[in-house]
């Protein structure tokens, strides 16, 4: 597996080709696992709570992988997740395959490492993955756009300050999850209480002709949590397994997932074609002067940036 991913994750053209030709050898045994998405600020306890989760599952006789998308590493090339031991007893078990962030990239291309990572697992066997980030940027959305379920963990004062809960964010959750209840149990369920209101506003905004409670789709919840002490993974497993019914036979997870792979090629194509035209010697060459131009004001950027996509257009 790690020869597989490492592979997916070269960027040498004649490994890209192979690495192809390994997903297409692949794609027929992956799909087959339970995708968790699982995000929260640094510090709120996500390895804390993967590792009590993990362990959960594989005493259910699931086997789960664990992968992580690190937007730090992206920019700085250090990482907010990486340097410390963490998981321990989840990453010496034989039935959990923990994988940390490709560490170099945009965040679009570590989010597609990720995805590809994520079928390998799918193929030999790991019938849960979690793919893990930090609440800092549009990873989350990345995350939430390669997993059936999207967990938001917060801390029990996060209702006391919803506006500094990213609105969008927050209506990416299906399941909200307040940790560390066990330090503050009155604020953990104020918390609840708060970001549950808010959660249905946000359901009444996206389906109006929901407003009445509708057993078929899910409304996405709030449950409270501590990792350290192991104290609600049991019921975080029973809401994820609710959701995996409900999504299921209501057609939404298949949905879901076509969506996705569909939303991903057409990223992927779009970030090919920049990549295409930033390359494309021409553009190079025309690029230094039209970029003087339109910072001087002499060339509006519009007329540029049609001069510069027409001499790519010329030449292909
Ligand atoms: P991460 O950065 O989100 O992965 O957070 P960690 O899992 O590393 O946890 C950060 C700190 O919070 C650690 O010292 C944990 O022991 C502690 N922690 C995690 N979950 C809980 C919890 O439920 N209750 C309490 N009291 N502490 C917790």
């Amino acid at each position: 597996m790690a020869k597989a991913i490492t592979l997916l994750e070269s960027t040498r053209a004649d490994h890209r080709a192979q690495a192809d030709a390994l997903l297409t050898a692949l794609l027929p045994h992956a799909g087959r696992s339970f995708r968790l998405g699982i995000s929260g600020v640094p510090g709120v306890g996500k390895s804390t709570f993967i590792e009590a989760l993990g362990l959960h599952l594989i005493g259910q006789g699931h086997r789960v992988a664990v992968l992580t998308i690190d937007p730090s590493s992206t920019v700085s090339g250090g990482s907010i997740l990486g340097d410390k031991t963490r998981m321990e007893k989840l990453s010496v078990n034989e039935r959990a395959y923990i994988r940390p962030s490709p560490s170099s990239g945009t965040l679009g291309g570590v989010a597609e490492k990720t995805r590809e990572a994520m079928l390998v697992c799918e193929a030999a066997g790991y019938d849960v993955v979690i793919v893990e980030t930090v609440g800092v940027g549009q990873s989350e959305t990345a995350v939430a756009g390669m997993t059936d379920m999207f967990v938001l963990m917060q801390l029990p004062n996060a209702g006391d300050d919803l506006q500094a809960i990213k609105k969008g964010v927050m209506e990416l959750a299906d399941l909200v999850v307040i940790n560390k209840a066990d330090l503050d149990a009155d604020a953990a369920t104020r918390a609840q209480a708060q970001i549950t209101s808010a959660l249905r506003l946000f359901g009444l905004h996206g389906h109006p002709s929901h407003a009445h409670h509708d057993e078929t789709i899910w409304h996405p919840q709030v449950i409270q949590l501590s990792a350290l002490h192991g104290v609600g993974v049991d019921a975080f497993w029973l809401a994820v397994t609710q959701f995996r019914q409900l999504q299921t036979g209501n057609g939404r997870l298949d949905a879901r997932r076509q969506h996705q792979a569909l939303a991903w090629m057409w990223e992927r194509i779009d970030a090919g074609l920049k990549q295409a035209f930033r390359q494309d010697p021409r553009v190079r060459e025309l690029l230094p002067l039209l970029t003087a131009e339109v910072s001087q004001g002499r060339m509006a950027a519009s007329t540029a940036a049609r001069n510069l996509l027409e001499v790519q257009a010329q030449r292909t």
